[in-house]
């Protein structure tokens, strides 16, 4: 029978129940279900009488409107999420999910997730617990800190520290830490949200302990030090240790809060990142508070974790924004396996991928730089090696970047913009970076298995 095209008329238009009936559609049934498939036939089917009733008729046979109704249910069902193989160079990169899980970690949240837990249940007593409890021991240990507590993230860390903390009374802070972390997160909006007063001091270039000891009145809540982690300030600069502060809010009986942001609880320093202060470290040098998330260095889950002493910890959890702000089970699952393997160290520079990604060194960088160059050159596409710099991301170590060596390819065909548009819609999705007009690929942070994909991946968006 020919396609009825234009000619096509309301009455040729099948019906439902015979399109569900009819031999073609039983796959679908069988995948999507009936009841879905009515739906999507019916959708279908009203698509053709508005395109019959505009005159531009459309083809109204049962296969064709099935085979219609295939690429409604598939685009229905394809996942919004692919995966993707991250090139750039920018280990934490918030555009792409920030830190990978260790899959170890994903695994075992995701064996227990899938079942009920012990969420908040002490089971030798059979009583209501604590759901902190899976989690604020094992943050102590890996951190130092005398108590823990965990909320959705860092930004709802330090909005309900503030608000405890210093409601209705003063915040002393740096012109220096007045940030922007993106979005709309900006500290004078926070405070303003949180209740709080901000007494601003110093200037941006500079700011001294004196500073925060002349703003201190009856009225001061905290001394609040924000880590300036996506910029830096060079040059004629002078900013007052936490140290400095703890020793001001120590004699001044004013609590000193630290806003870490990245959040690293090893020291990064053997690998070349020197701005980046340790949690265990700020906890030693006397910060009443530090709050830092979960899915920047620390290389977990998202969510905010708040290290300190016991009283305000303790404050926190009673405020009734906690509540708002709290950790559902699968956060707190990956926490707590991500959080045993920093028990020792070796094994979470190893098994942590932030921190496995960060420790490879300029040579194991070079050495998948050739690689890929040799396979790529197999494969007829001109490529070559580059000696470059890899980025922490995820704001934080301005400034702090990491040797590496990358692949440099010319051209894969059109505009480096159309070929990394190509890459980008591919399966998997790959993120290079565009450079002096050449597609630039990093390799520290192609993840360990992920060489031959990445190759593969190239190849097929040659043109
Ligand atoms: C990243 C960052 C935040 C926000 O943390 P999220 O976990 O993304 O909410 C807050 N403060 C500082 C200093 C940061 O670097």
């Amino acid at each position: 029978m020919a396609p009825k095209t234009a000619t096509s008329s309301l009455r040729d238009l099948p019906k439902v129940d015979a399109l569900v009936g009819h031999p073609d559609a039983a796959g679908l049934v069988a995948a999507y279900g009936r009841a879905l498939v009515t739906t999507e036939i019916r959708a279908e089917i009203e698509l053709l009488r508005h395109r019959i009733r505009e005159g531009n008729g459309g083809d109204v046979r049962a296969e064709a409107v099935i085979a219609a109704t295939r690429s409604r249910l598939e685009r229905l069902h394809t996942p919004n999420q692919c995966r993707v193989i991250n090139a750039t160079g920018v280990i934490l990169h918030t555009s792409l999910g920030r830190a990978p899980l260790a899959p170890s970690v994903m695994a075992a949240a995701a064996r227990q997730s899938a079942q009920y837990s012990l969420l908040e249940l002490d089971r030798e007593s059979g009583k209501r617990s604590d759901r902190d409890k899976l989690v604020a021991d094992l943050v102590c240990r890996v951190t130092g800190a005398e108590a823990a507590t965990v909320v959705n993230n860092n930004a709802a860390a330090t909005m309900i520290i503030l608000n405890t903390m210093a409601e209705g009374r003063e915040v002393v802070c740096s012109r220096a830490h007045m940030v922007e972390i993106g979005g709309s997160y900006r500290m004078p909006d926070v405070m303003r949200k949180a209740a709080c007063h901000l007494v601003e001091i110093g200037t941006t270039n500079k700011t001294r302990a004196a500073d925060y000891e002349q703003a201190i009145t009856d009225r001061t809540a905290m001394l609040l030090k924000v880590h300036t982690s996506n910029y830096a300030i060079v040059g004629f600069t002078e900013m007052a240790s936490l140290e400095e502060l703890v020793e001001v809010g120590r004699r001044r009986k004013v609590p000193v809060v630290y806003d870490l942001g990245a959040g690293s609880l090893v020291d990064l320093k053997p690998f070349g990142i020197t701005r980046e202060p340790s949690v265990p470290e700020l906890i030693r040098q006397g910060a009443d508070l530090v709050c830092f998330s979960g899915d920047k260095l620390f290389g977990g889950p998202q969510a905010g974790i708040i290290v300190g002493r016991k009283d305000l910890v303790a404050a926190v959890k009673k405020n009734a924004l906690f509540r708002m702000m709290r950790c559902d089970k699968v956060t707190l699952s990956l926490l707590e396996h991500t959080l045993r393997l920093y028990l020792d160290p070796a094994r979470a520079l190893e098994e942590v991928p932030t921190l496995n990604l960060i420790s490879r060194s300029a040579a194991e960088c070079a050495r998948a730089a050739r690689a890929i160059c040799a396979r790529l050159k197999k494969r007829g596409i001109a490529a070559e090696t580059r000696e470059s710099r890899s980025q922490i991301g995820g704001g934080s170590t301005p400034g702090d970047d990491l040797p590496t060596t990358v692949v440099v390819i010319k051209s894969l065909g059109g505009t480096p913009d159309a070929a990394a548009r190509r890459l980008r819609m591919g399966t998997p999705s790959v993120f290079c970076r565009i450079e002096e007009d050449s597609l630039v690929f990093d390799p520290r942070t192609v993840l360990q298995g992920q060489i031959m994909e990445l190759v593969s991946a190239i190849t097929a968006q040659r043109k």
